[in-house]
């Protein structure tokens, strides 16, 4: 198995990820996206909304803003119980999670005479301050994107033709006050999740059923990017962890280094959001009012694009490959001009370049020799690398090497863009 660490420097590396703020210090639990990595996460972000929005006749997008009157979380009960419970080691004043038994027997291990605080509840909501003059007023960055979607349900019901069954899909980012920020960008401070909330009649038939629909779509999307089954499993929520209100819930969970570890999570909420905003629904056609029930799926993107890197990780004899879905892929394609030193080769190179650029993220790279190019493009995850050599001054043909099987193949350029979007399925 990749370790994280392998992962953390090649992230670091090759500018898929760096630790936020690191000229300063860093700041635990904040991480900034590279070149490639803004291209990864953009490319789960347009997935994800390909299969939820654009493939769906049921479900419209919604982008609603990360600050909201503080009412909203107080009728959502975040400002209650947004809480993880928290214990302090009474020897180095380091905090835990105290339903993280693991963390804290380890931590417990590196002292002689270990002791702990008792469990305190600790709020995950971040304030912050709005105004010039005093008194300011105090709001919360949101702890989760769910609300937005819940306060404009009736907003969304009015503007559209939209009727029940439908969900409403949102990616966007949320803010924890995370007492424990670790494992790379796992569980971050400041982090991004890609949500559905899927609206039911309040029926136990239909609820099971959708809850059921979706647990399945969720599984599916993940093997259908080159997700290996064997390291995806759902793991149902105990009676003791589950919410008070939540008919069901299930995580989907990956098998990364550090554990099984949560992806996203599927919910059956019941009445509980809408009914909390007071808010229901008129079925015109049967002549009656309810509180929808609520089915919903919520995944990071941050964890998305970790597990993804850490998936398609391969060390293989003579290279390190990331051997991402093409969709994922930060770059599509890298063009190459044979040698650095001929204008002829170099000028036909740039006119490929400016051709597929307009069409895929392209990348160009003229340093050193093909073998040490091909390396980097495969550590970047590149699927395809085009070469332009002396036979293309004759016959306008191109070799296309392909990132995981490295063979070639002799492509006329009036048919590349052809080729490389046949590959990009
Ligand atoms: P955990 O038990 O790991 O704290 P959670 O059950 O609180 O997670 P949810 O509230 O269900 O998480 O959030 C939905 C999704 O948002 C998670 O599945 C995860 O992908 C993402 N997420 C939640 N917290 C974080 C975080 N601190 N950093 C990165 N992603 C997160």
């Amino acid at each position: 198995m990749t370790s994280l660490d392998t992962i953390v420097a090649l992230a670091k590396r090759r500018g898929f990820i760096y630790p936020g703020s690191e000229l300063y210090g860093g700041i635990t639990g904040f991480w900034d996206y590279g070149p490639l990595g803004t291209e990864l996460k953009k490319n789960i972000k347009s997935e994800w909304w390909r299969s939820m929005v654009q493939l769906r006749e049921d479900v419209v997008g919604l982008d609603a803003a990360i600050i909201m009157n503080p009412g909203v979380w107080e009728a959502s009960g975040h400002t209650k119980a947004f809480a993880d419970p928290l214990v302090e080691c009474k020897v180095c004043h380091k905090r835990f999670r105290a339903d993280k038994q693991e963390e804290i027997d380890s931590h417990g291990a590196t002292h002689d005479k270990p002791e702990w605080t008792d469990p305190k509840q600790f709020n995950l909501l971040t304030e912050v301050y709005l105004g010039v003059t005093e008194p300011k007023q105090k709001v919360y960055l949101r702890g989760e994107i769910t609300q937005g979607v819940f306060v404009n349900f009736r907003n969304v019901v009015d503007s559209t033709r939209i009727k029940i069954p439908f969900g409403i899909a949102q990616i966007g980012k949320a803010f924890r006050n995370e007492i424990t920020p670790g494992n790379f960008t796992f569980r971050s401070r400041e982090f991004e999740q890609m949500e559905l909330e899927f609206f039911v009649k309040n029926d136990d038939q239909e609820g099971d059923k959708w809850y059921q629909y979706w647990k399945a779509e969720r599984m599916k999307w993940y093997v259908s990017l080159g997700m290996d089954k064997g390291n995806l499993r759902f793991r149902d929520h105990r009676d003791d962890e589950r919410a008070h209100y939540a008919r069901h819930a299930t995580d989907i969970e990956y098998n990364a280094p550090f554990g099984w570890s949560e992806f996203e999570g599927i919910h059956h909420r019941g009445d509980y959001d809408l009914g909390n905003h007071k808010l229901t629904y008129r079925d015109e056609a049967a002549n009656e009012e309810y509180t929808p029930w609520v089915i919903e799926t919520s995944g990071g993107v941050d964890r998305a694009a970790l597990f993804f890197l850490l998936e398609a990780y391969k060390e293989e004899e003579k290279r390190v490959v990331l051997k991402l879905h093409p969709r994922l892929a930060p770059m599509k394609v890298a063009v190459f001009p044979l040698v650095a030193n001929k204008d002829n080769i170099t000028a036909k190179a740039q006119e490929v370049h400016a051709m597929l650029k307009a069409k895929f993220m392209t990348a160009w790279d003229a340093r050193g020799n093909i073998g040490k190019r091909y390396l980097a493009q495969d550590e970047a995850g590149t699927p395809m690398c085009v070469t332009i050599d002396y036979t293309t001054l004759e016959d306008d043909t191109v070799t296309v090497r392909d990132r995981d099987t490295m063979k070639q193949d002799r492509v006329n350029i009036s048919k590349l863009i052809e080729f490389i979007d046949g590959r990009l399925l």
